[in-house]
């Protein structure tokens, strides 16, 4: 991508070394062999294409991980041996973070809370504290609920700015007309710009430096929601022309193979500062009496307050510095691959629709894709998927309503469902949703083929499906096998565990 700037880590050697360095992590992750006893008593490994919820863990950082706990230590404890080299450690992961994503010294990296969603309320609470004269915010109708809803609860408006279509009138990026508009239009409280970077629901890229670019000539800022794109895309938050730099970029660490590891904010060091931190307590402190403590100014521990997530931290800083070292220019052509010829191979299921602009030329995207089958609910065609081939995908809304309903017909040209929506209880034949395939670096085109497979067959067959099936009557949109249970704990059991363990120890 030309208008997402390569990150800072030095790429480790050749394209082609990097390239075969690749292949060997494609089978790295915990969870590709699992096999589960199907609906049809076939036992089948499990095929992944759930990635955009959360990806599969790394083995590779969390051996690096386990070898660093050796030497564990609180961080906030100072001289011991063990201490020093867990704050050096967590240090090191804070600057790998900027480095993964070019920020330069105007930047700091702070691990919060448990992703993205809690990345946002926070910076959204900040930004509203730091300039209270500018109570507008401008997001758009791609975005997932926690790039929307903590504006929403934050600031004085929120403005939803809507997409662009394609020729054969489906949604592609946000519209840079109709976002100009709304610029121009609160331009003088406006306070910044929230934008996803990749949408996770159509996959579709946005273009976040132009867009920093427009929101900076009207005096405000830009956040970046890249919960989507951190794993798949090469971005940074310098650009060639400073006035694109973006201000706030958000990550999770478990959309980044490090499932446990804390989200992360990157934002202008600036913002942060003159404003009391949100959080206060242990580590952010110069002075403290009965009556008063003053806050430190040094980034990021003013705004990491209490002992942090140094395992998970550390996990995701050693993923980030791997997939930055075998370069994500690598890892994003790769996946582009495999997502063209998933979206070729989809296209051609008789009844599927696929939504968002599938034209790569038009709309680029990464691998997340979205469909429907032809008079088919998403919660039967997932469950069919689940129980029949040993497929896992996602379904219903994604917590993207407006975006979901929009792109479904419900909702109208500004997101707004009818109010019928807000109370009704769905029977799960008509609740509003969609099924998702979504990849991650352990994706191969077997399993498309096996996904691609599997839905022409249900496509053509869901009548031998549809009698071994209810809707649950819970307003989820889901549906439940009539004979065929399935017993999460005979699958794994912590207690089972830990008694086998005890059992295995008896002296
Ligand atoms: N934004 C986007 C685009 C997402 O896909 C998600 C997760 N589905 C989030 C925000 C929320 O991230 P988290 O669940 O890590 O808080």
């Amino acid at each position: 991508m030309d208008l997402l700037h390569a990150p800072r880590l030095q790429p480790f050697g050749p394209r082609s070394q990097r390239e075969a360095l690749l292949e060997r992590l494609r089978p790295e992750f915990y969870g590709l062999d699992t096999e589960y006893e199907l609906a049809d008593g076939r036992r089948a490994r499990r095929i992944y294409l759930d990635s955009a919820a959360s990806n599969l863990r790394l083995k590779v950082a969390d051996a690096i991980v386990h070898r660093a706990l050796a030497h564990y230590a609180n961080t906030h404890s100072q001289l011991h041996f063990g201490a020093r080299i867990m704050t050096a450690l967590y240090h090191q992961a804070h600057r790998i973070v900027l480095d993964f994503v070019g920020a330069d010294d105007a930047y700091t990296a702070v691990f919060h809370g448990n992703g993205v969603t809690g990345c946002i309320n926070r910076m959204a609470r900040v930004l509203a504290h730091k300039r209270p004269e500018r109570d507008v915010v401008i997001t758009t109708l791609m975005e997932h609920h926690a790039n929307d809803l903590p504006h929403r609860k934050h600031a004085g408006k929120v403005v939803h700015v809507p997409l662009e279509h394609d020729p054969d009138g489906e949604a592609g990026r946000v519209d840079l007309e109709a976002l100009a508009e709304a610029i121009e239009a609160h331009a003088d409280r406006l306070n910044y710009v929230a934008i996803t970077c990749a949408s996770n629901v159509t996959g579709i890229i946005n273009p976040v430096h132009e867009i920093a670019r427009m929101a900076h000539a009207a005096g405000a800022l830009v956040l970046v929601d890249a919960a989507q794109s951190a794993a798949h895309l090469p971005l940074s938050v310098v650009a060639e022309d400073p006035a694109e730099n973006l201000d706030v970029l958000v990550m999770s660490g478990h959309k980044i193979y490090a499932p446990g590891s804390p989200g992360v904010i990157v934002a202008r060091k600036d913002l942060f500062l003159g404003l009391e931190p949100e959080e206060i307590g242990g580590g952010v402190v110069t002075f403290v009496d009965a009556r008063r403590y003053t806050i430190t100014d040094r980034l990021p521990d003013r705004e990491e307050t209490g002992t942090p997530n140094i395992p998970g931290a550390l996990a995701l800083a050693a993923t980030l510095y791997l997939m930055g070292r075998i370069g994500m220019d690598v890892i994003e052509a790769d996946e582009r691959q495999l997502t063209q010829y998933a979206l070729d191979r989809f296209e051609a299921i008789p009844g599927l629709h696929l939504y968002g602009s599938h034209r790569l030329e038009v709309a680029d995207r990464i691998g997340v894709i979205t469909f429907n089958i032809e008079g088919l609910p998403h919660g039967f065609v997932t469950a069919v998927l689940n129980d029949y081939f040993g497929i896992a995908v996602r379904n219903e809304c994604f917590c993207a309503q407006p975006f979901v309903r929009q792109l479904l017909g419900i909702a109208d040209e500004h997101g707004v469902a009818p109010d019928a929506c807000m109370t009704r209880v769905h029977d799960a034949t008509e609740k509003p949703g969609m099924v998702r395939v979504s990849f991650g670096l352990y994706n191969t085109r077997a399993d498309v083929d096996a996904a691609a497979e599997a839905l022409r067959h249900i496509a053509g067959h869901a009548e031998d499906y549809a009698p071994h099936y209810v809707p649950v009557p819970d307003g989820s949109g889901d549906f439940r096998h009539v004979s065929f249970r399935f017993r999460p704990h005979d699958a794994f059991d912590l207690e089972r565990e830990v008694d086998a363990w005890l059992r295995d120890n008896l002296v």
